[in-house]
This record gives structure tokens, sequence and C-alpha cells, in this order.
């Protein structure tokens, strides 16, 4: 179908309550292609499931990508949203809010931070971290602004932090990249050491590689980073954009290594599925100054809120342990599982678990588990990506391996028959 003529049959007409809304097939062709997604349109959730427009039920092990960390529509959040949506949206960003200054506090002492600075994205939150370790530099370090990440790191979508990424497929695009950043293998404290120069003003790392496959620092690593920054006075500064607000079982994930970043980054699973991340920074790193940082909708009442209401949530007490006895549900149940299927490893903490494949069927296993009803996510092509509700159920979790299992078989007949 021809869309362009179609808009100008629209654009003819002298009244826009004449316009027809698209059929979802013909409406699809309007989005700008970026993500590739199935053709299924989803229109509710609760909990730990997703139904689409026929009526279908899809078991979601991705949540938005770690992003509903509560899963889908949790009371507590839909409460506080509606309370505050028709008490207040929007005063702006250059006017206190109540949920604004609440989530700073609550954030600055569960974490034990000294000052935080709300925004709209993990990318946006790391930006903002690259942007106060540059500041800090100047104050600090005459002028050093180099900073050292990971190979395979992600740390979001903006040119800045893009650059500060190591994702397969982005090399040589949209060049020339921010300069200033230097990337090392991850997990190897000797290339790490050997990269730090006079011009170098942090570390910049996730302690649980996320997109890289569910990659998880060893502690003696993160610890071996953390005593470098020490010795030689600069700033570590952990991504916890996926790992952190309880997902690892800790509401950082820093704290089940034993480190203290100077900077820490939160994003995906605050806002409990709305776009909500914070920036938070202890020490000397509280270096920003007025006009510095800024956004029309960074600290907006509403998402405040919800981010509020997710972090009381994953305070509650014996909230972690929930997670973690998920968690090692989740692992046992999952290495049996890739045995069974001659699978590689299981690796990750708390609620965050990637299985490794012995072939490039990711891809196609994602399809299968769509077909079996379960949602899935593969950030390489070898690897599968586990990422519940925290408030998942074991019952929930056997549910999932009956389907996943399903979803093997179905890639090994396809593959059989090839
Ligand atoms: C998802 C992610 C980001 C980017 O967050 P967005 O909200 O997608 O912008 C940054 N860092 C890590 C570790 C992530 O997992």
């Amino acid at each position: 179908m021809n869309l362009f003529n179609l808009r100008r049959k629209v654009a003819s007409f002298e009244n826009h309550h004449d316009i027809q809304p698209l059929h979802d097939d013909q409406a699809r062709e309007c989005l700008m292609p970026s993500v590739e997604r199935p053709r299924q349109v989803f229109v509710r959730g609760q909990g730990s499931w997703l139904w689409d427009s026929d009526g279908r039920a899809y078991l979601d092990f991705t949540q938005g990508g770690a992003a509903n960390s509560l899963g889908h529509s949790p009371s507590v959040l839909v409460r506080a949203l509606a309370d505050q949506a028709q008490a207040l949206i929007n005063p702006g960003a250059g006017f206190h809010n109540r949920g604004m200054l609440r989530l700073a506090d609550l954030l600055c002492q569960c974490t034990d931070s000294d000052q935080v600075y709300l925004l709209n994205s993990g990318t946006e939150a790391c930006e903002g971290a690259i942007k106060l370790a540059r500041k800090w530099g100047q104050r600090h370090r005459n002028g050093a602004y180099r900073i050292i990440t990971a190979s395979q790191g992600c740390h979001g979508h903006s040119l800045g932090a893009m650059s500060a990424s190591d994702r397969a497929g982005c090399e040589g695009l949209f060049e020339p990249k921010v300069s200033g950043f230097c990337k090392v293998p991850f997990n190897d404290l000797q290339a790490m050491h050997a990269a730090v120069d006079a011009q170098t003003v942090a570390i910049m790392l996730e302690p649980i590689q996320g997109d890289a496959g569910v990659i998880p620092a060893s502690q003696e690593y993160l610890k071996g980073v953390e005593r470098l920054c020490r010795e030689l006075g600069i700033l570590l500064i952990l991504d916890e954009v996926q790992t952190g607000v309880g997902r690892c079982g800790a509401l950082l994930a820093e704290e089940t290594y034993g480190v203290r970043a100077d900077i820490v980054t939160l994003g995906k699973g605050l806002g409990g599925g709305v776009p909500l991340a914070a920036l938070l920074a202890r020490g000397t790193a509280c270096c920003a100054e007025p006009g510095e940082l800024d956004g029309s909708h960074h600290g907006n009442a509403l998402m405040s809120t919800a981010g509020l209401a997710v972090l009381q949530a994953v305070l509650e007490p014996g909230f972690f342990e929930r997670v973690l006895d998920c968690g090692r549900h989740f692992r046992d149940g999952l290495s049996h599982l890739a045995s069974r299927y001659g699978q590689g490893e299981v690796r990750g903490q708390g609620l965050l678990w990637g299985l490794r494949l012995v072939d490039d069927s990711a891809a196609a296993m994602v399809k299968a588990a769509l077909q079996e009803g379960l949602l899935l996510n593969a950030p390489q092509p070898d690897c599968l990506r586990f990422s519940p509700a925290l408030t998942v159920s074991k019952g929930n979790i056997d549910e999932m391996l009956l389907r996943l299992a399903r979803a093997f078989a179905r890639v090994r007949t396809a593959q059989l028959s090839r």
C-alpha cells in the first residue's frame, strides 16, 4: 500500500475529524525503522503476563528489558501514578515537586550517596556520569578527561554514551564518535592498569555486562579496579542501569561485590516501566554546578512519584531475599534444562540471567519462544537473556522452563529438517 498517497488524500480533507486511523498492519509503516519487532500488538499486562490484541497470553521474561521491575501494572505503581496525575503531572524542571524531593532523599539514604540528579533514561544518566567525570577532571586532575570502559560494554545510545560503549555493529556508525574513550578487555585487571595515563579521569564499568551476554565481573576484578582508582586518584563509575534497584538481589550490585563507586547510574528498573533514571554521586564527585545539567523532564513529578513507589516496594523487608531465592530456583531449573539440551553456561545473579547457547541460534530461539507464548531477549547471537519481574513466582519460573523446553524442541526440529 502506498502510504504517501494515502497521506495526501488525508491531508486534502478539510476537517481533521475526517481522518480515519489506519489498520495496525498499515500503521506500522509509519514507524521509522529502529529495533525489529514481532507483529503482535500488546494491549494488556498483569504481573508476569502480557496479552496481545488477539487475546493470546505470553509469559514475559524480558519485562521491557528489565525495566518493569515489579512486573506489568503493579497496583502500587498504578495507584501512585493515578494519584499523582490527579494532583500534579508537571510543574516544570525549574520548580521543586514533592516526588522529586522524596525520591532524591530516599535514593541518597538507601545508596549512601551525597547527591542525586533525576533524568529520563539510562543513556542520559550515563551521559551525565561522563559530564560529571569530565567536570571533576577539570577541577581536580589538571583537565584529565579520558574515560576507560570495557570491551563489549553498553552505556546507552546518545553519541557520548555510544562512544563509551563497544557494541557490535556500531563501528563506523554516525562518525565521528565523541573522543576521549578507551576500551580494554573486561575482567582483565592488567589491561586496565596498563590503559591508565595522565589524561585518565575515570573508569566506567557495568558490574555485570548485560548486552554483552550477562557477563559478571569477577569479585577480584571489580575490587582490583576499585583499588586502582583509589591508588591513582581517579573516579570509579558503575553503570547499574541494568543491575541496580534489586535486580541482582541487593539495591545495588556494587554491594554484592563489596565495592563503592564515586558515581553510579540507575535507570530501567527504577521507574518500574516509566521513563526514569538517576545519577548518584559521592564525595568530591558531587561537583555539578547550576546550569550544567538540565532537561525539560528531569525530576518530572509523575515519573519521580513512580520511582518512589518502586523504590519503597523493593526496600520492603524480605524483598531482596525473595529475589535471591527465586533466582536460585531459576538458575537450578535453567541449568538442568541447559544440560538436557546440550547448551552452555548459565551466568548471572539475582534475577538477571544469561544462557550461553552452543550455536548462534538465539534469534531462532526468541522466535520459537514467542510461538510458545514466552517473551525472551537475545543480547548476542549465541546468548539468551532472562530479566523477569522481581516479583516473579516459582510457579511462573516453572511454566517458563516448560515453554523454553518446547522452544528448544522446535528449534532442534527445524535444524534437523534443514
Ligand atoms: C539499557 C542500558 C543503558 C541505556 O539505558 P536506556 O534507558 O535504554 O537509555 C545504559 N547502560 C546499561 C548498562 C544498560 O543496560
